[in-house]
């Protein structure tokens, strides 16, 4: 429903400003159309060349792209071994999918709270989640900031848990100067539009580990194998292949391959805009005692993927959601990031209550994310501090 801007004025933008958008160049487009001209769709040598990128960029020894970040979580939970009875620590602050690949599996999402001040998962909160059943840990760089990493894989170590990061928001992003993509047993990432780069749809699951790739490649290709070493049967007829596992079609195509390695080439172009866009936020924002400003932990250099706008609702006099209708009105167009996962419909039917995670509950009633992405420009990011400045004088206690 549109709404007047506040008193009835006019909005401090004329044409509406999204939260997220692409950026696809001349180049990108036409590394695809080579593709497309090309021999191979699908199955080609774009996937490897790739694959190897990804490899470079992150530091990981192996890599598996695959056709979403949905498919990478849940082909990384299948190498992980998660079954029915298997218990996984995950944040409720995450697009459900980092909770769902959990119940893909058969396993149960067990939900630790955020801090309060990072939003990412909290590592003493993890510690209390842990029982004999806990197989894994899900961890989110929540807004592309690195989990505590070194805190977490301690954790797993002395309990024998596998990590699984999900780096959805984070490529790019190093942790003590180490990318993310080889400091988690896995690392899963999503190329969707609204990421920092994009392959239409994609995803991609990086490992150090020999045994856990083997499983990943299985996994994301019907559990079929080419390679004799894994056959229970092996032949040396050329045609011959062999089911062995349970897999599903995961596969990218090769012109969306291309796409990303272009995309990837723009990465750190990317980066330091991102990071410039949130330095004129957080400057801008930590003047206001109305807003709290997130923290962002030394250890992390961070690829911002989201920019959070949290209220200090006890300072005001209205709710995140008239905030967020009366930024809209001024044609600022924010999102929501996240919805607490267990408070979707289908976990309540699980069993999940309201209650469980104080810190991520508050945080989702105060928080919207605003407009972040490389072709903002500095006019686009003065208009949001301009509108926000705005509501908040108009509410204000
Ligand atoms: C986007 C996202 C996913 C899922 O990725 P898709 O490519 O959309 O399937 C998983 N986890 C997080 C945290 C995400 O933001």
């Amino acid at each position: 429903m549109e709404q007047l801007a506040i008193n009835g004025g006019t909005p401090v933008r004329k044409a509406p400003l999204s939260y997220g958008k692409q950026y696809i160049d001349e180049t990108d487009i036409q590394a695809v159309a080579e593709t497309l001209r090309s021999d191979y769709l699908t199955c080609g040598p774009k996937i490897a060349s790739l694959e190897e990128k990804l490899c470079q960029i992150t530091g990981a020894k192996y890599c598996v792209a695959v056709s979403n970040g949905t498919a990478a979580l849940h082909i990384a939970a299948m190498a992980a071994g998660i079954g029915p009875g298997d218990e996984v620590i995950t944040t409720p602050i995450t697009f459900a999918a980092s909770a769902n690949c959990i119940l893909y599996c058969g396993g149960t999402p067990v939900f630790a709270d955020i801090n309060p001040e990072t939003y990412n998962i909290d590592p003493d909160s993890i510690k209390r989640c842990i029982t004999p059943k806990t197989k894994a840990v899900v961890a989110v760089d929540f807004t592309g900031q690195a989990t505590e990493l070194d805190k977490i894989r301690e954790i797993c170590r002395e309990h024998n848990l596998i990590l699984i990061e999900d780096a959805a928001h984070s490529i790019g992003t190093c942790y003590n100067g180490q990318p993310v993509g080889s400091i988690a047993d896995m690392t899963t990432f999503s190329f969707h539009p609204v990421k920092t780069v994009t392959a239409g749809e994609g995803g991609a699951v990086t490992t150090n580990s020999k045994e856990l790739y083997d499983k990943l490649v299985l996994a994301h290709a019907h559990g079929i194998t080419r390679d004799r070493n894994q056959m229970v049967h092996p032949t040396d007829a050329a045609w011959y292949n062999e089911q062995v596992d349970l897999g599903y079609n995961y596969r990218m195509t090769d012109f969306q391959a291309a796409l990303l390695i272009s995309q990837l080439d723009k990465l750190e172009t990317f980066k330091q805009r991102r990071k410039a866009i949130v330095k004129k936020y957080d400057q801008a924002f930590s003047q206001i005692p109305q807003i709290q400003v997130q923290k962002e932990i030394p250890e992390s250099d961070t690829t911002r993927h989201l920019y959070i706008l949290r209220l200090r609702t006890e300072l005001l006099n209205c709710d995140r959601r008239e905030f967020f209708d009366a930024l809209r009105a001024e044609n600022i167009y924010t999102q929501v990031h996240y919805l607490p996962v267990y408070w979707h419909s289908y976990y309540e039917k699980l069993g999940y209550e309201k209650g469980l995670c104080p810190n991520a509950e508050s945080y989702y009633l105060q928080s919207m994310s605003l407009p972040l992405y490389y072709s903002l420009t500095d006019e686009d990011v003065e208009d949001v501090i301009r509108a926000v400045k705005k509501l908040v004088e108009y509410y204000r206690k």
